[in-house]
Parts: C-alpha cells; structure tokens; sequence
C-alpha cells in the first residue's frame, strides 16, 4: 500500500530520517480485554487468519527491519519469540509507559503500535520514522470521510467540523524517546485521558506531523471488525 507523509503543506520525502528503522525500538501494546469483541480472551490473541492476532503486526514490524520489540501483555502471557515483555497497564497509555520502560536504552526512536491493527504494513512504519525528521511525533492517520458534527447530550447539533482538516487517527505513532518519556511523565488521571499517546507530546508542545494513511490500516474491536481484518487478510493473500 503507498502512503505518504503529507502535513502542514510539506513532506517528509527525501529528508534523512532521524535514525534508520532498523535503530528504532517497537512497543506493540497488546494488553487489553477487547471486551467489545466478545471473545473468550484478550483481543491481541483472539485468531485472525489462522493465528492471534498480534503475529500479524510482529510480521509487519520485522519486515521493516525493526529487530527491538517489547509487547505489553496481559498477565499470564509470554512474550513472542524475539520480543521482551513488559506488563500491561490500567489504561493503555499506561501500557506504553511500562512498555518504554522495559525498552533497552539506546533507541533514540520509539514506533508506538496497537496489536489490535493487524492490516498495518512495513510502509506504515517506514513512512512515520521519516516524517520524524523535522517533528517530536509522527502518526499514521486517514482522510476523514464522513462529515462530523458536534452534538450535546440533548443530541441538538452545535456545529459542522471542516472535513478538510480531519483526520482519523491510528497507529502506528512514533516519537522521539525522550519526548515521550516527557510525556508520559504525568498523573494516571492524565494517561487515563489520553486516547492516543500523541496527545500527551500535544498537550507538552511538541510538534505532530500527520502521515497519510488509509482506512485499511483498521482498528478491530468488534466482530464485524473482525471479519473485515479476515476478508482484507485473505485478499491480500
Ligand atoms: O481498547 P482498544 O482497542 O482501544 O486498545 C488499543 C490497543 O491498546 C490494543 O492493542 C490493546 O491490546 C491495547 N491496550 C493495552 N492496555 C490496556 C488497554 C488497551 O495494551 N490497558
């Protein structure tokens, strides 16, 4: 699949990346429930085409050339062959922090990715640690679609968003280290906010640069969801 990185009218191509993917470290967060899967065990090993469903980004990863992986897992999970395992958190975010915090120093590059969005490809991965360059984080994210509007609880709408300026938000997400350890230096009340880690590099100052992706790069949390990763696995063959 082509992306590219396309943001504040500027690309990232052709500009020297901070580091090569291969010194880059990977923390795949895969400790939630998914409860909303209905499954009988934590989505990141629910099977996807014949195997759990965090293989496929591992797969994705090492493609790539990323060679340090740490996972968080969900208690009573060993990590996957190569990868060092950190323990899952409360709250996702606090997933990532303890995923950073068993990384070995050295990586100067953090890819932060869901093991719950199993169609993401080397490219994704490549085309964030590019666009690296000249920000503090780099997330894969589509065009917006649909037309958005802001409703209150009485359901009356306030407002049409600028569909132009849209942009739905996945990983993988990547960080200059010391910008993430930064932030996520907060409060669990903070991390408990946070619905992408890119947010917490926002709210310090940090610059974020948007990489286009597409809506492909899907995130599974319901049944549906899971049969759409299944039929664009197989097509993709
Ligand atoms: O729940 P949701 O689908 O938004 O989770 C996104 C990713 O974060 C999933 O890969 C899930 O396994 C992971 N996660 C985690 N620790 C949590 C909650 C979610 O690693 N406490």
């Amino acid at each position: 699949m082509q992306i590219e990185a396309r943001a504040s009218g500027q690309s990232a191509a052709g500009t020297p990346p901070p580091a090569p993917v291969d010194q880059a470290v990977a923390l795949v967060v895969a400790a939630g429930s998914g409860e909303r899967l209905g499954a009988n065990r934590p989505k990141a090993f629910v099977p996807l085409g014949g195997r759990p469903m965090l293989e496929w980004s591992l797969d994705a990863l090492r493609a790539a050339g990323v060679r340090h992986v740490v996972v968080a897992l969900p208690p009573g999970h060993e990590p996957p062959a190569g990868c060092r395992r950190a323990p899952g958190g409360a709250t996702r975010s606090e997933s990532v922090r303890n995923a950073l915090a068993a990384a070995a120093p050295g990586a100067e590059v953090v890819i932060v990715h869901d093991a719950a969005r199993p169609l993401v490809t080397p490219g994704h991965f490549v085309a964030a640690v590019r666009a690296l360059a000249d920000a503090e984080a780099a997330i894969a994210a589509a065009p917006m679609t649909d037309t958005v509007k802001e409703a209150g609880p009485d359901r009356l709408v306030a407002g049409t968003l600028d569909r132009s300026r849209l942009w739905a938000v996945q990983t993988p997400q990547v960080f200059r280290r010391a910008a993430l350890e930064r932030a996520l230096d907060v409060s669990a009340e903070v991390l408990a906010q946070a619905t992408d880690d890119a947010w917490l590099v926002e709210r310090t100052g940090g610059r974020v640069r948007v990489v286009e992706s597409d809506a492909t790069n899907l995130k599974v949390t319901t049944p549906h969801d899971l049969r759409v990763a299944e039929f664009l696995l197989r097509e993709r063959g």
